[in-house]
């Protein structure tokens, strides 16, 4: 055996023979090679869903390199406040941040249709779109000009309509309505005879209690419950149809993406993918948990009149069309989101859908 092994190393070479064995098991990184980069991002540290998600991603990065690239993540206002990621990693003060595309809609328009525009894609259908669709080459050239590489790294599913202390019967009852709802979804509520307003998470739960907002919407049942949304309303609102399935985002600077080898770069699209799948998983776990509490809370659930969603579906395709006119990449998004969604929206009727109804 002893011999046959030595006659082995003989005949192929001791170079071919070590390149093999290198294949086999992989190379210790010498510690000169170490990278160690900074990841900042628009959630408080930990934060349930949106914040472990990064620390997810990071984690992932961190063990598959084998600790050739390590990833220390900061919470919102750690090094930036949570809406100062874009910037700080465009300028490379960081080279990584996990955040939400549509907080970007001051940089470019176009960005929004990358987390999630009101009546548009379920979160299968946006993986779909991104991975296979053309979604994510699109997503690189809009973020090319401001030198960021973007990757899909999380989803937090269909969201719900909200928390709501006037009843919802008909589109009448959207006037006058003060609703915390920020982005397009705000958009579409002021075209309806509502009032938007943009508030920070930590202003949502006192602002309902005390009558300055009739509503709001803020994730699911699993972030709901942590903000204990149900003591300061009496009717949580479903479907959400301004964020039927946003993506989040890893954003990537992109001259220190190109400094990296490219296995390393490897790793993180693959850690991203990931971190893509898992965050959504964690919500759909998380979240029929909070719902089984809150039915237990004898928490009142309504789902929004047929008519209102028509009337709020008919008012979005206008906004989104109005977005497509800003400028010519908002166009080329619009255009490709649109056409995706308009040809794989029968097949999701058809397979999830027309499962789940056939069940009812
Ligand atoms: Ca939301």
């Amino acid at each position: 055996m002893k011999n046959n092994r030595r006659k082995f190393f003989k005949t192929i070479g001791l170079a071919t023979a070590t390149s093999i064995i290198g294949g086999l098991y992989p190379r210790q990184v010498s510690a000169s090679k170490k990278v160690k980069w900074k990841m900042v991002t628009s959630w408080p540290k930990n934060f349930p869903g949106l914040g472990a998600g990064a620390e997810t991603l990071a984690n992932y990065i961190n063990q598959l390199s084998g600790g050739s690239l390590t990833v220390k993540v900061f919470g919102a206002g750690e090094l930036v406040p949570p809406l100062g990621v874009f910037d700080y990693v465009s300028s490379g003060g960081a080279q990584m941040g996990h955040s939400g595309a549509y907080y970007w809609k001051g940089k470019t328009e176009a960005a929004q249709f990358f987390s999630s525009v009101p009546f548009g894609m379920t979160a299968q259908e946006m993986n779909s779109w991104l991975y296979y669709g053309g979604g994510l080459k699109l997503w690189e050239e809009v973020y090319k000009y401001f030198d960021l590489i973007p990757r899909p790294a999380g989803n937090t599913g269909v969201q719900m309509g909200g928390w709501f202390n006037k009843e919802i019967n008909s589109t009448d009852d959207l006037n006058g309505l003060k609703m915390r709802i920020p982005g397009l979804g705000g958009e579409v509520l002021a075209r309806a005879g509502g009032t938007p307003f943009t508030l920070a998470g930590s202003e949502i739960f006192t602002s309902l209690q005390t009558g300055v907002i009739d509503a709001t919407e803020w994730v699911g049942p699993y972030n709901d419950r942590a903000f204990g949304l149900h003591k300061a309303a009496q009717y949580y609102y479903y479907p959400g149809w301004h964020e039927p399935g946003p993506t989040l985002e890893c954003i990537i600077n992109r001259q220190a993406y190109n400094k990296l080898s490219k296995q390393l770069q490897k790793i993180i699209d693959i850690a991203c993918k990931a971190a893509n799948i898992d965050m959504l998983s964690d919500y759909m776990a998380k979240n029929y948990q909070a719902l089984e509490y809150f039915e237990k809370e004898k928490v009142s659930m309504r789902q929004f009149p047929r008519e209102v969603l028509v009337k709020l579906n008919k008012i979005s395709d206008e906004v989104l069309l109005d977005l497509s006119y800003e400028n010519k990449i908002s166009k080329k998004v619009y255009d490709s989101y649109t056409n995706f969604l308009k040809r794989v929206r029968p097949w999701t009727l058809i397979s999830e859908d027309g499962y789940l109804s056939s069940l009812k």
